[in-house]
Order: structure tokens, then sequence, then C-alpha cells
């Protein structure tokens, strides 16, 4: 999960900006994370899977089944983009004694009200650990977050 790996050992905000410089880097993770390139097509059960130009889904390359990785996850039909979402994340995860909206304000560049709302999703994400069980019949894995309280 996303904040297993900002919590390892020595990562830095310089490994941050490296592992997910735009957010498409961002998109591919969750892809990766929620259905990996080996996931079979729910309608022809063939696994052969490729972005979709200019759109945050993936399509089968058999029958072109499309699949949203966004869709059910905290960061679903936000305007806001995923690096700062990924970054607001990677802040928690790094911080002993929480992140504040104001903080998230002067370093995300928004508004005190997307801040907060980020703050918010990012908290409940972050007590809930990615424990609960998993909405995602199709593959069986979920992002912490994946779960009705958390959706935007
Ligand atoms: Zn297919």
């Amino acid at each position: 999960m996303v904040t297993n790996v900002f919590r390892a050992m020595k990562y830095t905000i310089k490994d941050f900006k490296k592992q997910f410089p735009d957010d498409n880097a961002c998109l591919e993770y969750i892809f990766k994370y929620r259905f990996g390139y080996s996931f079979h097509c729910p309608l022809c059960k063939k696994g052969s899977w490729s972005k979709i130009k200019e759109r945050k889904a993936w399509a089968c390359a058999w029958c072109g089944y499309q699949i949203h990785p966004l869709a059910g996850t905290i960061f679903h039909k936000s305007d806001t983009p995923l690096t700062s979402w990924f970054f607001a994340i990677y802040k928690f995860s790094n911080s002993r004694n929480g992140v504040s909206a104001k903080e998230l304000e002067r370093d995300l560049g928004v508004t005190y009200k997307t801040a907060w709302r980020i703050a918010n999703k990012v908290r409940s994400l972050m007590t809930m650990g990615g424990t609960k069980t998993s909405r995602n019949c199709r593959s069986g894995r979920n992002l912490p977050g994946e779960n009705e309280n958390a959706l935007l």
C-alpha cells in the first residue's frame, strides 16, 4: 500500500519526487497496485492491458473492456492532481504529530477548503490502514481508503 512505501526507512522527499514525478506515475502505481498487468479481463478472460491516452483508464487489448483504477478510491472524481494527493499521504506517513490543513494549504498551493478535505480523507485512510475488507471483487485487492467512509 502507498503508506507503507512512504514509511519505509530512508524514503526521502527526493525519492518521492523521483518515484512520482507526475500524475501518470501515480496513476500507473495505483493501476499496478490494484490490478497488476496480469489481471484477467472479466469479459474475455485474457490479460493484456494498455493505457488509454488522455484518460485515467486502461483497456483490454482483446475486447476493449475498460478499467478505471481510481473508481472506489479517495482520488475518484477529484480535481486535485494525484501528485498532490500522494504528497499529502507522504507527509502524513512521515509525520509523528499529524499534518494540519493549513500546512497542506501552503505546501500544495490549494485553498484551505481543498487542503482540509484532502487532510480529512488521508486521515481516514491512515486510520483504516487498508485493513478493511476489499470491495474490489474483481482483483481481491484494494487501496487503503477504499471504503464507503473514505470515498469522495
Ligand atoms: Zn477483454
